[in-house]
Formats: structure tokens, C-alpha cells, sequence
């Protein structure tokens, strides 16, 4: 349809932003309100809070200290006054004059007097005057005044952004959904049964968008901050149920399908007692029993393995694997990087050696060169290869098994490689079952209600005999005692990781930074949009950590180390004499193998690495993980990172270093890490300060990006949301009308294809 204010052009540049349809403008909601009904006057603002503030331009000046230029705005109201600093604010000169009213939403910092008010790098909005269109003054004061985020793109040419940048501002996004809001009154479709509504106690559809864009005089704006008025709460449900609803339609086609079912007995339990290195934990017990009782029903298994680093999650699979195999199945592990997967090849073979059986078990990365994957691949092709070991590779290599009968996937979540499996085997072998393994410590709940197609089982306990980890944040002007206290673990006959979060030089363009662990390129043929996000938020560290922070008071940026440099340094210098060796993505895979085989063996004693170690590398001797920039990791990172020492029954320690000025939230992270080992808890904190999405990684867990929803903040949203779509999908129920079902599973359809793809429609 067509929309007020979007010509050709604006349509070309809002599609750059995911914004093609009415409807998706719709979903560009504020994401804060300010509340300009009454403005608050100077002398009642309380320190430290965010507030709104309108005061009319009073005059301004540009600073030129020595390290930056500074700008100064004044702003008035009657007798008070309250003056604005922008660092680096030389752009902002000739954008003001006096007698403009200018709203500026940001925290007063805290002084002695109310005299002197002062904002650092507020927000700031020119208020339109009498010379204005009246529209413009209607959404823009003595209102509840919704804020957006500017879709003007920095991705378009210079040339054209700036011209945008200006004319898609959060006023001409007002000005938008406004007249899109007025065009569509009385026809904004619903696609949720009245009667759900009302049981709910939440409004139409229409009226949600229009309470949403533009609240009402008498709405509670603390409320609105929190997104949870009535009105959002309808918006946040309504993308909540449909997500639901697909995935209880997933799970519910999965039952019927037919599976594999595997069959245990006595000789499958000798087989499996024979390769065990070690007595189980209870919670490994409880875990594989579960899986074992899906493996043995005819539907197939889709089951999530839930444990927190070091917990034991390997060896799970492991049996899991020769159920597989000893009923005549192959058995498939996809590991994200190939450094894993190699490390759970030599594991595989080092513990089916112990069997009296000959397990045949072949190793499948993207690297190996042509001739090996030709021939691995027939292997496996004839059936020939039973136990399956790979990276990505797996799916990429157009590989055909001959009987898959259960695929582990390993410390990651991306579920469209589970659907790609499922198009590897042949026609006429039944679906396999699957296992999917994290350390991601999702809260149970949280966890249901997201995995909604898969199963949980929870190893909630370490193995015997682990001590604490000992954690410290060290300055880099203490490397010294670092690097000595490393060379005397060393001595003990001990090892140790360092880890730097570049490969070569500082540029950050460097896979290791990549968040989404996929550091093999393996999948460098897709250009989906996940990718695009990836890049983006890589380009982002050229200026500011991963977070987007830059610390306060800084100006210049530290040079960042890397491992390469680094390896130079260390072993020639501090650590000399050591045997020292290098690791990280780029190496090919024949040496990663080389290198990782020789740390195993305890012929290495330091291992100067990237993130690529990040996950599941298990070297028990190894007691020391020294991270720098450790400011520039995320909690779940760290928390992965420091996951390797502390393997063994030594005593361990992880030393997080980074330079003396760092952000106010890295310092969090990193007290929290000191504080705590917790996995759980350091997620819910992770959660807590950077929404559920970078945690979980929604991208690459091929989950959407939600419009409206946020999985911390409205988790008990969810759990309504799965209740609701469970009854709607098991049962007509009564007062909810054919045509209002019929209503949903067509948008079901429409909405899971095109913003979701998770599902095939039907
Ligand atoms: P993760 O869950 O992080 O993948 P791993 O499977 O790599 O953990 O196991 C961590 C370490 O603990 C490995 O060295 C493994 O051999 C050892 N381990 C696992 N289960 C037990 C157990 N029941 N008793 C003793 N050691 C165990
Ligand atoms: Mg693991």
C-alpha cells in the first residue's frame, strides 16, 4: 500500500532495513517515550536519573581543550538553567540559536548546586515553533512523544545517508506511522481470536499499534518505558503465541514421523560399560537414560543436552552414539570448529579403543584436502564409516550417509543445520534422531518455552574432585608477575592458555571476533542476513568494544595486542625457554591438529591462542588461562574461556587482564566473574545487561530477531504465550469462531515464512 511520506527513494532505503511492507513500519516502534506533558521544571530534577528536560537555547560556545573540542549549550527555564556538554562536538556548532526550545533527554550529573546543572552527551531534539506545520507541534510537545531509532542508514552511500540519515529521523518517523496509523484507521488487521483478548484482558490489534506509537495523554509512562502497557504487552504477546504456535505445529509433526527405534539390550549395555572411562555422575546417568528412552521410541529424538562447561557433556554423546551404532545406524557429531572436532576425533578413537570392537570412526573438516574428503565421504557414502566426526563440512561436502541414525550436534544452536541434515540421508532411511549439546545455561523456563520443539535434559552437576577456579582481573602494568606466575605453573609440570582477541595486527576484521563461533569459514557461502549482522557489529569494534562502549574519560584508544605478536614476544621474551606455540583460525588444519595433539600430550607448555579454543577444548593438565583485553570478551565468552582449566584435580587459575581504564559495564563483567562460577547466574547478569538476544545468540540459534518481544523482559509473557498456543493448537475451543482459526494459521504460515523460515509452511 501506499504510505504518506514514502516515496521510491525512502521505500529503496527502508527496504536496507528489513522495512518493506505497511505492516513493518508499523513494528519500527519507540524505543522510549518522553514524557513532554509537563516538563520538568529545572529545580525538581533529582541527580543521577534520566530525565527529559525542554529549555529554551540560551547560548553556546565550542571548547577547544587540548585533547578535544567541547560543546556547550545552555538552555533555559524562567530563572534556572542547565548546561550541555558534547564531547567531540564540533558538529554540533551553528546547529542552535537563541530563543529555539530544544528537548534534551539524558542524567544530570550531580553538583553541589542547583545553579549549575550540567548534561553530559544527552539526546537532543529541536522543538518545532510556530513557524512549524501543526502536525509536527501536535506529535512533538505537550504530549507523551514517542522516540525512535533513526532509520536514516549509515549503509548507504555517504552521499545519500546523510541526506536520509536527516529525513528518516525518529520526527519523520513520527510524522510516518502517524499518517499510517490515521490511513489504516479501522482496518489494521486483527490476527488474534476476540475471545483470547478478552481472557487476557488485552486490546485490539489496532488499538495496540495506535497506544504504542502515540500513548494516550493518561498513560503510565513508567509503564510505557517498561513496555508494559496494555497496549504493548498485546504487541510483545501477539509475536510471543505465533512463535509458540510454530513450534508446538513443529513438534507436533515431528511425533508423527516416523523414527528410528533403537533397541537396548544386554550386549548394547556390555558395549557401552566397556569403552566407559569412568564412573558417571548421577546427573550423566539421568541424562543419558532419558536419551536412550527417546532413542527407543519410534518418533524421533530432538532433545537439547544442557550442561555448564566441564560438565561431562562429551562422554553423553559418546554412548549416545554407540546405541546408534550398535543397532546398524551411523552416527554423526558436528562439532563448530575444527579444532573441536578434531579433539572429539582423538577422543572418539582414544575411547573406543578400549572396546573389543572395531569401531570404524572418520574425521570430516573443511580443510582436509580434496583427495581425503573424497575419500572420507565414500566411506561414509557405503556405510563403511560408522562414527562420523566433522565441523560444518558435514552438510557443506554434499555428503550422503547410508544410514544416519542419530546427529549430535555440538555447542551450538543454529537449527537450520538440523534441517539440512535432514536432507542428507536417503530417501528411504527413517528421520534420525537428534542431539543437540550447549553450555549455555538457559534458565529452565526460558528454555522450554524457546526450544519449544526440543526436549531437555540437564547435567546440573561437575564431576568429582574439581576445585574452584581461582579468577582474578589483573592490570596490564602487572603483566610481569603474570607471565612469572605462569612460568612457575609451568614448572609444576602445569600448562597454560593465552588468549588475545586478534589474530594479527589490531584490526578487529578478524574471524576470532566473530560472535557467531564460526570461525572455520565454513559457511562463508551464505550471505544471509545473520551475516550481514555480524559484519556489522564487527565494524562496530573499530572504534568501541564489542558492547559499543567506549570508556569514559578516554579519548585515545589502546592498541590491541595480538596473538601473533604476542607469541613473538612472549617466547622470546617473558616466556623464553618455555616451549611456546601458536594457535589460532587461520592455521590450516593439518597444523591445528598437529599443535592441539601436542598440547594434549603435554609436549607444549603454553598455548598462545584466540577465541578459537573458546569452546569444549579439554586438556585436564592445563591450570592457567590468561585472557588480555578480557574487557573486551562477553560474560558467556569468558565464562567459556576460563571452562578450560579447572578440567583437571589441580588447583587452577584464570587471570583476567586488561588495561587500567575500562568501562563502567566491562568492570561489571569482570567483577562478576571473580565473584562467581556460576554459569546461571553469570547468565542471568549477562541477560540482564545485554538482552537475551546477543546471550543466546538468537542469530545463529536461527531464531528471529523479535519485532517487539525481549526474552528476559517478558518471559512471563512467554510462558502465557506457550500455554495459549498449546490449547489453540490442541482444540477448537468454544466462543473462538472457524473463520478467527482460520484467521491464525494463515498468519501463522505467513509469519514463520517471512520473518522466521523456521517452519515449512503447511
Ligand atoms: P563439556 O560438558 O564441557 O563438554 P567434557 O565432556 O569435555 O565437558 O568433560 C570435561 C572433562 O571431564 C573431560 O576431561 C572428561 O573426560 C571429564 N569427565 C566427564 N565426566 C566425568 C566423570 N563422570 N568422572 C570424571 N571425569 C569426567
Ligand atoms: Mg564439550
Amino acid at each position: 500500500m501506499y504510505v504518506r511520506g514514502v516515496g521510491p527513494r525512502v521505500a529503496e532505503l527502508l527496504k536496507l532495513r528489513g522495512i518493506e511492507i505497511a505492516e513493518d513500519l508499523l513494528y519500527h516502534l519507540p524505543f522510549r517515550y518522553e514524557d513532554r506533558r509537563n516538563p520538568v521544571p529545572l529545580d525538581e530534577i533529582k541527580p543521577g536519573e534520566p530525565v527529559s528536560v525542554i529549555g529554551e537555547v540560551r547560548g553556546s560556545t565550542l571548547l577547544r581543550t587540548r585533547k578535544m573540542p567541547i560543546f556547550e549549550l545552555t538552555l533555559g527555564q524562567g530563572r534556572h538553567a542547565i548546561k550541555c556538554v558534547w564531547f567531540h562536538g564540533s558538529y554540533l556548532v551553528n546547529r542552535f540559536h537563541a530563543g529555539q526550545t530544544v528537548a534534551v533527554f539524558g542524567r544530570v550529573e550531580a553538583s553541589r548546586s542547583a545553579a549549575n546543572l550540567k548534561m553530559i552527551q544527552p539526546q537532543y531534539e529541536i522543538l518545532p515553533d510556530a513557524s512549524d506545520d501543526e502536525l509536527a507541534r501536535m506529535l512533538e510537545v505537550g504530549r507523551i512523544t514517542p522516540v525512535y531509532e533513526s532509520l536514516g542508514s549509515s549503509q548507504a552511500s555517504p552521499k545519500s545517508g546523510a541526506q536520509f540519515g536527516a529525513k528518516l529521523s525518529t520526527k519523520w518517523m513520527r510524522k510516518a506511522a502517524w499518517h499510517l496509523l490515521e490511513d489504516l484507521r479501522g482496518r489494521v488487521d486483527e490476527t488474534l481470536p476476540a475471545k483470547l483478548l478478552a481472557r487476557l484482558d488485552l486490546p485490539s490489534r489496532e488499538l495496540a499499534f495506535n497506544g504504542t506509537h502515540f500513548p494516550a495523554d493518561g498513560t503510565d509512562v513508567k509503564a510505557l518505558q517498561k513496555f508494559a502497557t496494555p497496549a504493548q504487552r498485546r504487541l510483545i504477546f501477539e509475536e510471543l503465541f505465533y512463535l509458540e504456535l510454530g513450534l508446538e505445529l513443529k513438534r507436533r509433526r515431528l511425533k508423527k514421523q516416523p523414527g528410528v527405534a533403537f533397541e537396548t539390550n544386554d550386549a548394547l549395555r556390555e558395549a557401552l560399560k566397556e569403552v566407559l572411562p569412568f564412573k558417571p555422575t548421577a546427573a550423566q546417568k539421568r541424562a543419558f537414560g532419558e536419551i536412550v528412552a527417546d532413542m527407543r521410541q519410534s518418533h524421533p529424538m530432538r532433545r537439547l543436552l544442557q550442561g555448564d562447561v566441564g560438565s561431562g557433556k562429551t562422554i553423553v554423546a559418546f554412548e549416545a552414539m554407540l546405541v546408534a551404532v550398535e543397532n546398524g545406524y551411523q552416527a554423526a557429531l558436528m562439532a563448530p570448529t575444527e579444532i573441536l572436532a578434531t579433539q572429539h576425533y582423538l577422543a572418539a578413537r582414544k575411547l573406543l579403543e578400549r572396546s573389543s570392537k572395531n569401531y570404524r570412526i572418520v574425521l570430516l573438516t573443511g580443510s582436509l584436502d580434496e583427495d581425503r574428503k573424497r575419500h572420507t565421504r565414500a566411506l561414509i557414502n557405503r556405510g563403511e564409516a560408522q562414527i562420523i566426526i566433522g565441523t560444518h563440512a558435514l552438510i557443506e561436502e554434499k555428503v550422503e550417509f547410508d544410514k544416519l541414525g542419530l546427529i549430535v550436534v555440538d555447542e551450538q544452536h543454529r537449527f537450520g543445520v538440523l534441517q539440512r541434515f535432514k536432507l542428507m540421508k536417503k530417501p528411504n532411511v527413517a528421520e534420525p534422531d537428534m542431539l543437540v549439546m550447549t553450555a549455555t545455561p538457559i534458565p529452565r523456563t526460558l528454555a522450554l518455552s524457546l526450544y519449544g520443539d526440543l526436549d531437555l535434559s540437564v547435567l546440573d552437576e561437575l564431576p568429582p574432585g574439581r576445585m574452584p577456579i581461582k579468577t582474578s582481573h589483573v592490570f596490564d602494568d602487572e603483566a610481569g608477575k603474570v607471565w612469572e606466575f605462569v612460568r612457575s605453573e609451568v614448572k609444576k609440570g602445569r600448562q597454560a592458555y593465552i588468549v588475545y582477541p586478534v589474530i594479527e595486527g589490531s584490526s578487529t576484521d578478524q574471524p576470532e571476533l566473530d560472535f557467531s563461533h564460526d570461525e572455520e569459514k565454513e559457511t562463508s557461502a551464505e550471505t544471509t542476513a545473520p551475516k550481514r549482522a555480524a559484519t556489522k557489529a564487527k565494524k562496530k569494534l573499530v572504534d568501541e568494544n564489542l558492547f559499543g562502549e567506549t570508556p569514559k574519560n578516554s579519548t585515545t584508544r589502546t592498541a590491541l595486542k595480538s596473538a601473533v605478536d604476542m607469541y613473538e614476544h612472549l617466547s622470546n621474551g617473558p616466556l623464553a625457554g618455555l616451549r611456546v606455540a601458536l594457535l589460532h583460525g587461520r592455521l590450516d588444519a593439518d597444523r591445528k591438529e598437529i599443535i592441539m595433539r601436542r598440547f594434549q600430550r603435554g609436549e607444549l607448555d603454553v598455548l598462545v591462542a584466540t577465541t578459537v579454543i573458546e569452546v569444549g577444548v579439554d586438556v585436564p593438565n592445563a591450570t592457567v588461562m590468561v585472557v588480555e583485553h578480557a574487557d573486551r570478551f562477553g560474560m558467556a565468552q569468558l565464562h567459556q574461556l576460563r571452562g578450560r582449566v579447572g578440567r583437571g584435580t589441580a588447583e587452577s587459575s584464570c587471570i583476567l587482564m586488561t588495561g587500567r581504564k575500562i568501562t563502567e559495564q566491562a568492570e561489571l563483567r569482570l567483577e562478576a566473574m571473580v565473584r562467581t562460577q556460576d554459569g546461571f547466574e553469570l547468565a542471568e547478569l549477562d541477560l540482564e545487561m545485554r538482552g537475551p538476544g546477543e546471550f543466546f545468540g538468537t542469530r545463529q540459534a536461527g531464531l528471529p530477531d523479535f519485532r517487539v518481544a525481549n526474552l528476559l523482559r517478558d518471559r512471563k509473557l512467554l510462558e502465557i504465550a506457550k500455554i495459549e498456543a498449546e490449547n489453540f493448537a490442541t482444540k477448537p475451543e468454544e466462543g473462538i469462531s472457524e473463520q478467527e482459526r482460520v484467521r491464525v494459521w494463515d498468519r501463522l504460515k505467513k509469519a514463520w515464512q517471512r520473518k522466521y523460515g523456521l517452519v515449512e509452511a503447511g
